[in-house]
């Protein structure tokens, strides 16, 4: 028997280092996060603070930046990492997402040399957390109409508005909030204990309940001048930090799509139905081979995506050519592998259907599958039609 990355001779691509960063993590992963992760999910929690120091040990939060105490691996080695943690869970990957290409990614960017050496060691640490606050209640998919309001008291900023929907928004120590000055939209530090700044975790979630997701409220936040991040200006800014998360869900869903292939797999050999074996029907076979083939041909997909990016980076299309097709792709084999284990696969005893409700979200944020196919139209056809 092969798996898929067999199949696809996934290892005759990558280096020596690149094997033994997907090794470490994958190991990290099963035996430290995965015999938790059902239970964490069932009670809508995640020990966030008990874990970053741990992940940050690591070296896996911002993973792929230089300096400040950063591990400074290649974009591949980053993604390989973010497909062995979205292996266990999308919400775990998530939150080093969150973390690395949200919130250290803007400070690293766009912050000044003070801004990066007081918060980036820290983080990187796992110390303290950051959470990246864009989306509000009315403005999910197109964050340029932003109400949160950023004006100007002396030689203070004063922050008025909310955010919706922000991952580890209630465990953060500093929130990184975009809002609308008088010139423009301007990132922010605002450390989560500063007067004015509430969070509230949101619940009734059916979908990355193992992961913070919160709500902010900012009622009269009054931040220092050096609180604002001097080199991002305009929507490019956030826009250019979603860009790096959402390469890492271009890897990290296909993590998601391998466990539930592979404990279906599993289930389908030894679950007998009509006297044989599933796995011994034709029809069960077809449905394997089609997505061992997805997922095969998004992990050379993402492989290829990340050579690129590793010599001199990518264009937004084709980011959002691999996010739209990686997180479309593991969804819809999560679906496929839950059809295969019957009412077993309704459970959280097996992995399938906790992935698929989590690619729920991953095909949803980071800008959705709709939004990713308008980008790849508007390349294709030079017409925009966000309007
Ligand atoms: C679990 C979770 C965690 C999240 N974490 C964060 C976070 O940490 N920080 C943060 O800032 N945000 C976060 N988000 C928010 C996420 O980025 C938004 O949900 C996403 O951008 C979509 O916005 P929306 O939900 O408002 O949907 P909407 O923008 O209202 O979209 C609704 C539907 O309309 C479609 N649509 C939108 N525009 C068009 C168009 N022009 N043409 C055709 N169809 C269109 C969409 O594709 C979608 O199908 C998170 C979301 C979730 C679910």
């Amino acid at each position: 028997m092969v798996t898929v990355d067999e199949l696809f001779a996934i290892d005759s691509l990558l280096s020596d280092t690149e094997r033994e960063i997907r090794e470490t993590v994958r190991r990290f992963g099963e035996q430290r996060l995965r015999p938790h992760v059902a239970d964490w999910f069932e009670r809508g929690t995640f020990p966030a603070r008990e874990l970053a120091p741990e992940l940050g040990k690591l070296g896996l939060l911002g993973m792929h930046l230089e300096g400040y105490g950063c591990a400074g691996t290649t974009a591949t080695e980053y993604g390989l990492a973010c497909l062995e943690l979205e292996a266990v869970d999308s919400g775990i990957r998530s939150m080093v997402s969150v973390q690395g290409s949200l919130a250290m990614t803007a400070i690293h960017k766009y912050g000044s040399p003070e801004q990066r050496g007081h918060w980036l060691p820290e983080m990187a640490a796992g110390r303290v957390i950051g959470c990246f606050g864009l989306t509000e209640p009315d403005f999910g998919s197109n964050p340029g109409g932003m109400r949160t309001r950023a004006r100007r008291d002396g030689a203070d900023w004063v922050l008025d508005g909310s955010k919706m929907w922000i991952t580890n928004g209630s465990v953060a120590d500093v929130a990184v909030v975009w809002a609308r000055a008088e010139d423009g939209i301007r990132g922010f530090l605002v450390p989560t204990d500063t007067p004015g700044f509430t969070a509230r975790e949101m619940h009734h979630k059916l979908s990355l309940r193992a992961s913070i997701t919160a709500e902010l409220d900012l009622d009269g936040v009054r931040l220092p001048e050096d609180a604002v991040l001097p080199q991002a200006r305009g929507l490019a800014a956030p826009l250019g930090c979603l860009s790096e998360a959402r390469f890492g869900i271009v890897f990290g869903a296909l993590g998601a799509a391998r466990d539930c292939l592979s404990a279906t797999i599993d289930y389908a050999r030894t679950r007998e139905v009509f006297d044989k074996p599933l796995a011994a029907y034709q029809l069960t076979q077809a449905k394997l081979a089609d997505m061992a083939v997805e997922l095969g041909k998004g992990e050379l997909l993402a492989v290829h995506l990340g050579r690129l990016k590793d010599r001199g980076g990518l264009a937004p299309e084709q980011v959002s050519a691999g996010k739209l097709n990686s997180t479309r792709e593991a969804l819809a084999i999560a679906r496929e592998c839950r059809t295969i284990l019957g009412a077993n696969g309704i459970t959280l005893d097996y992995p399938v259907l906790r992935h698929a409700n989590n690619l729920e979200s991953v095909l949803t944020y980071e800008g959705t599958a709709e939004v990713h196919q308008l980008v790849l139209g508007e390349a294709l056809t030079g017409a925009k039609a966000f309007r």
